[in-house]
Formats: structure tokens, sequence, C-alpha cells
């Protein structure tokens, strides 16, 4: 493999690359324990600054009276930017998160595509001319909301971060990121493309650190007018009161425990492979992991043993081998709690169809993994039915008919996704209805497209990402009255 270059131990605040003065944080390769680089957090005086330069950026005439078609190329700038360094992007997020390359590849080219898409958005986004009720003319327009804090997680960071930078800028504002702690270096190298782009670079202020310190901050600065976060569900409620005293919109995608329903007429090779790649892939670390897998009650022993032996078959391995299905946990600290919970499990009368506990080979002794696990035996209230694992662990449920189904199925606080394998449509378009989720996948999962709105019910999010009206969500509505009557208003004329 080529020799690594260590990022430098710097941040943009405010449009300067600058040392961070909070606490130094390592960034570990949790493929080998190896340390990738050394980053100090941002303190809050250099939220301030970055909170102060962004409103002034975002208020500069050379920003704010960029025509839309203007604001677009530099977009399309950045999306180039990103797809000329895109193997670097890979390899590096790679390092910092333990995900296979193929997948950080795959999250670099969808950053890029990303940028564009709010490109083309922006460019061909309407305003609304509403029907005349009197003599005037009303024009409803958008605004930018001025400084946005955007605060996303350890598991896909560059395509979550673009899924907020890209229609923030777009719709005119400057954005403050604070990255996850443990996995800033992918949003770092973002923000020198942005910026080499030439996107004024007071604009996009990146800040790691502790969440309950900078995201904080950065949360309950006055200048900030808009909250974006990804993350877990008890961290959104946090922020979600931090909005609501300070009156300004939050967007939440939060967490989850997705329903995967194979159906007895589902095709065999399909919805294994898809409810592996479902569960598996990411090493579980996905917010719509498909991690409670329903079966025909019927049929359970047949699937049961075919998906069993399709998770013993994955291949572990470090992220930067072409040949890794399953990677190592993002920190070891993580694998940890993944292990704790399916030992709860157990104690839970959990049967650990395959996996539960960490590999024994040599060969992956120093890294963060854990083996693909499957779990049986559970009612769907026990709490590893309920509660977010975000790992490699899935568990098996039986039902007996649909509306034994879609009870279970439902039964849980969270909505984010669910996945129906199927041959006969009613039945996959009657259970996409029923199913609490905000997305839906029939003979298919975890499929992704930036043109697609996404976002979660229940207790998964508030709020939609992607598509273009995620523009509008960083913009303010104003009503313009133009008067038309020539006329004086009679009520004050004698
Ligand atoms: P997390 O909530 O612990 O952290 C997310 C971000 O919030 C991090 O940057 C963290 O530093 C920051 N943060 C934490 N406490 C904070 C506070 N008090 N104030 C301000 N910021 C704070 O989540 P995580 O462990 O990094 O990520 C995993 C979670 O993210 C899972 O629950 C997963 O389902 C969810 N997620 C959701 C989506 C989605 O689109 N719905 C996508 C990816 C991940």
């Amino acid at each position: 493999m080529q020799p690594f270059p260590v990022p430098p131990d710097e941040i943009p605040v405010g449009g300067v690359w600058q040392r961070g003065r909070g606490s130094a944080s390592r960034c570990v390769d949790p493929a080998d324990g190896s340390v990738v680089a050394s980053i100090h957090a941002a303190d809050s005086a250099q939220v301030d600054a970055a909170a102060a330069a962004g409103a002034a950026a975002a208020a500069d005439p050379a920003w704010r009276d960029l025509l839309p078609h203007q604001r677009a190329r530099l977009l399309c700038r950045v999306a180039d930017a990103i797809e000329e360094h895109a193997s670097e992007l890979a390899l590096l997020q790679t390092r910092n998160t333990g995900k296979a390359l193929a997948e950080t590849s795959a999250l670099v080219a969808s950053a890029a595509g990303t940028f564009r898409y709010y490109a083309a958005a922006l460019e061909t986004l309407e305003g609304e001319l509403p029907p005349r009720r009197g003599p005037h003319l009303t024009m409803s327009v958008h605004e930018p909301i001025g400084v946005i804090g955007a605060i996303t997680p350890w598991n896909s960071p560059i395509a979550s971060d673009a899924q907020k930078i890209a229609p923030a800028l777009a719709a005119g504002n400057a954005v403050l990121l604070k990255p996850a702690e443990a996995t800033p270096l992918v949003s770092l190298a973002l923000a020198r493309l942005v910026h080499a782009a030439g996107v004024p670079a007071g604009l996009l202020s990146v800040l790691p650190g502790p969440g309950s310190v900078v995201g904080d901050a950065i949360a309950r600065h006055p200048r900030v007018g808009k909250l974006a976060f990804t993350g877990g569900t008890a961290t959104g409620r946090v922020l979600g009161r931090i909005a609501a005293e300070r009156i300004i919109p939050v967007t939440m995608e939060l967490g989850g425990k997705s329903p995967t329903i194979v159906c007895p007429d589902a095709d065999a090779e399909s919805a294994v492979a898809g409810i592996l790649y479902g569960i598996f892939s990411s090493t579980g670390q996905s917010c719509i992991a498909g991690s409670r897998i329903f079966l025909p009650r019927a049929e359970y022993s047949a699937w049961s043993r075919l998906l069993t032996e399709g998770a013993g078959a994955l291949r572990l391995g470090p992220g930067t081998d072409p040949s890794t299905q399953v990677g190592p946990l993002a920190t070891f600290a993580h694998r940890d709690r993944v292990a704790g919970m399916v030992d709860r499990a157990r104690d839970e009368g959990a049967r650990v169809l395959c996996g539960g506990r960490i590999p024994d080979s040599p060969r992956l002794a120093q890294g963060a993994y854990y083996l693909p696990t499957l779990l049986a035996g559970l009612a769907v209230d026990a709490k590893t039915c309920q509660e977010e694992i975000f790992g490699p662990v899935g568990v098996l449920l039986p039902y007996d008919d649909e509306e034994d189904l879609v009870a279970q199925a439902n039964a849980t606080a969270f909505g984010l996704a669910c996945g129906v394998w199927t041959e006969d449509y009613r039945r996959a378009l009657r259970l996409a209805q029923r199913v609490e989720a905000g997305t839906v996948w029939v003979n298919t999962y975890k499929q992704f497209s930036i043109s697609t709105p996404f976002s979660g019910v229940k207790e998964s999010g508030l709020g939609s990402d992607k598509g273009r009206l995620a523009i509008r969500s960083y913009q303010r509505q104003k009503s313009v009255y133009l008067g038309l009557a020539e006329e004086p208003i009679g009520w004050a004329l004698r």
C-alpha cells in the first residue's frame, strides 16, 4: 500500500486554518489500532469566531448577491474536486472509520453527486406567485437563514456532511460543521476542497470535538439560525430542546431498528443476499440497518438456516483489502459496546445462531472486529429487539400472518426504514403503507438516491434530508406584497 500522508492538525475556523484550542484527540485506524492522526478540538472561542465569520461571509454581497447559476457553478467545482481526489478521500475515510474501501468509495461518489445535484436543483428551483386576492401582487420568496449548525455522526462522514453542506450552501448560508469526535479527518479534507473550489472560506468552518462541548456551543450560539443533525435519538432530544428554547428550526435524522420482512413467496436468493447486505454491510453501523428480520413461522427453520449459512460465510478483514465484506467496528470502545449488548441478549434468553463473539483469527487480532451475529428466541419487546445496537447483529423473529407481522414490525419507538421481500406487488404495497417507516424498500435494501427525500418517523427523525426541497429547509420564507391600487387605502381618508 502507498505511504499514508498524516493529515495536519489544523481546522478551518472562519476561513483561517489553525490548530484547535481544545483537547487533542487521536484518530485511530480500527483495523489495526494504529494512530492515523491527532486533531485538536475547537474551543468555544473558536466556535464564536467561526459563527461571526460565517455570518459576515453569508451577508457579504460577494456571496449574497450571487445569482443561483453562479452559486451553482461553485458547487459543481466542489463536485469536480471531490471526484479528482476520490481515492484519497475514500482511503482516508477507510483508515478513520474501518469501512471497506468499496463502501467509502461509494460514499465519496455520493458526496460529489450531492454537490452536483444541489447545483442543478438550485439553478432550476422556482419561486411562487400566489393567486391575487386584492389590489396587490404577492411574491413568496426564500432567503438564506444565515449560519447553519450541522452536526454529524461517525458512520458515513463524507456523505452525511455533504448532505447538509451542499443544500445549505445552495440556499445561500454559511455552515459550522461539527463532525464526530473520532472521525473528523474526511470532513476536514472535504473543507479544504470546498475552499479550494472557490467557495469563500468563511462560509465553511469545521469544528471537531466532544458533542457536549463543541456541538452544544454551536447549537446554543445566537448566530446559528438552524440545526441540521444526524445522530442518535438521545442526542436528538437534547438538540430538540435547545432548538425549542431558541425557537430555531431543526431537522433530525436519528436512529432506527428497522424491520426486514420475508414473505412466504420471496425469492430466496435475492432475499438472503439483500437481508445480509442490509444488516451486515458497514458492519451493521448504519441507521437503516435491517436489524429485525421477520420470517414466516411455517418456513422459519429453512430461512434461518439460509441466513445463518450466509452470515457465517462473510469475509472479515481490513477495509483496505478489496475482498473484505465486513470491516472492523469504527472504534474499539464501540466494538466492546456491541459485545456487551450481545451478552445482554444472552441474558434475555437469546440463542446465538452464528457469531456472538470477537473472532479468534490471529489475522484480525489487532483490530476492532466482531463476528456477524444472528440471534433467535427473543420476543419482539425484548430490549435487544427494541434498542439500536449499531453493529453486526440481527435478530430473527417469526410471524404468523400479516396482522401479526404488522403489529410486530410497528412495535418499536423507531420508524426509519423497512424491507419487504415478496413477488406479490399487492402485498408489497399493503405492507409499505402499513409499516411505520420513512423509507420502504421492496425487493431491495439500503439503496439511496439524493433525489429522493429521506426522513424518519416516530423517534427516528424530524423533517427530511435530500431531494430538491431540502434547499428550502435551509431558507426562510418571506412574503412580499406589491401594492397595485392607483388610489390610497380608503380607511385613513376623511
Ligand atoms: P451521537 O448522537 O452520539 O453523535 C452524533 C453527533 O452529535 C456527533 O458529532 C456528536 O459529537 C454530537 N453530539 C453528541 N452529543 C451532543 C450534544 N449534547 N450536543 C451537541 N452535539 C452532540 O451519534 P453517533 O454515535 O455519532 O452515531 C450513531 C447514531 O447516528 C445512531 O443512532 C444512528 O442510527 C444515527 N444515524 C442516523 C442517520 C439517519 O440518517 N437517520 C444516519 C447515520 C447515523
